[in-house]
């Protein structure tokens, strides 16, 4: 099969600074694509250079074939590319059924979609649509009234029912609890049935739930791709996502890595064990449950590698 989306040696230089540095990217039709990397990788610039938002200073993005060099945003748009941000952007005052019937008539405005007699054909790719998004019992209730998690689904569905060649979602479960976490990841599983797909996310639970291929970006460049257990065992990885900047100061954190390979040092040690050492650990340095979580990660992280109390 042919690459829907290819990316050769595409450099973005905001005066002077490379968000992208020789990036080169390869993605076959029908796949889901997961990208990866930690703040300030590049990844909403990847995505912002394949929408046409952001031109290349150097390299070249081709979309099915096309170079999409000095396309509009708008055109490439209606070449194929559908991008769903990271706030939804749906009628809050119109239902889910509305905003789907108007998302399949996008070529309209609002109103003259809205008056207009719905066909049937329309009528059953709304229909359809509202059970991919799980949103049936909801279909006729204000949008307004959904939760974050709901909004994003339908925002999802708005974007399907453009019949997109390549769907981009930057980081979609942001701000969602756990249950639509998951939810979400089943939505896109099932989307990546018949679309292609790139999701960008920093929640590496999600990740593991979703992702087949994974790119990790770094500093704008492909630092590696493979499988979630591939990327998640190389050592650069590790050493990337090491190099974030910690969530406590720098004493704490030496503090905490000597206690914490003291108590690996003898190596016995279960992992449900471990996992409550870093629990009570982090716990006892960080506020929230977030940097908690992200100092829990920190850790492991660390301890993944072979470390001694010396260094
Ligand atoms: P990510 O989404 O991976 O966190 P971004 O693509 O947003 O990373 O940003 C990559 C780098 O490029 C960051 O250091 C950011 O500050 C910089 N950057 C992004 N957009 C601009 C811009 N319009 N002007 C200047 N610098 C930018
Ligand atoms: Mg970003």
């Amino acid at each position: 099969m042919a690459p829907i989306l290819e990316i050769d040696n595409l450099t973005v230089s905001f005066d002077g600074f490379k968000a992208l540095n020789e990036l080169n990217f390869s993605m076959e039709e029908g796949e889901l694509r997961t990208i990866i990397g930690p703040n300030g990788a590049g990844k909403t610039t990847f995505l912002d250079v394949i929408t046409g938002k952001v031109q290349p200073t150097e390299g070249e993005v081709r979309f099915k074939g096309r170079n999409l060099k000095s396309l509009s945003e708008d055109k490439i748009a209606r070449f194929g590319v559908g991008r769903k941000f990271q706030t939804p952007r749906v009628y809050l005052n119109l239902t889910p059924r509305e905003n789907l019937e108007i998302a399949c008539n996008r070529n309209k405005n609002v109103f003259a979609s809205l008056f207009k007699p719905v066909s049937s054909g329309e009528k059953l790719t709304v229909k359809g649509l509202l059970e991919t998004i799980g949103l049936v019992a909801k279909s006729e209730i204000k949008a307004g009234l959904l939760s974050h998690g709901e909004k994003q689904w339908l925002e999802i569905g708005m974007l399907v029912a453009q019949s997109p060649d390549l769907l981009l979602v930057d980081e979609p479960v942001a701000g969602l609890t756990d249950e639509e976490t998951v939810l979400t990841g089943d939505l896109l599983l099932s989307l990546a049935q018949s679309h292609s797909i790139v999701v960008i996310e920093h929640d590496m639970e999600f990740v593991r739930q979703i992702a087949t291929t994974v790119t990790v970006l770094h500093q704008g460049s492909r630092l590696c791709e493979g499988s979630m257990d591939d990327v998640q065992n190389d050592p650069r990885v590790i050493e990337v996502y090491l190099g974030e900047k910690p969530t406590i100061s720098d004493r704490q954190m030496k503090m905490l890595r000597i206690v914490s390979s003291m108590a690996w040092a003898d190596g016995s040690i279960a992992p449900e064990e471990a996992e409550v050492i870093l629990s009570r650990l982090s716990g006892l340095f960080a506020e929230d449950a977030e940097q908690q979580q992200h100092l829990r990660e920190e850790l492991r992280n660390y301890l993944a590698q072979d470390v001694s109390i010396e260094n």
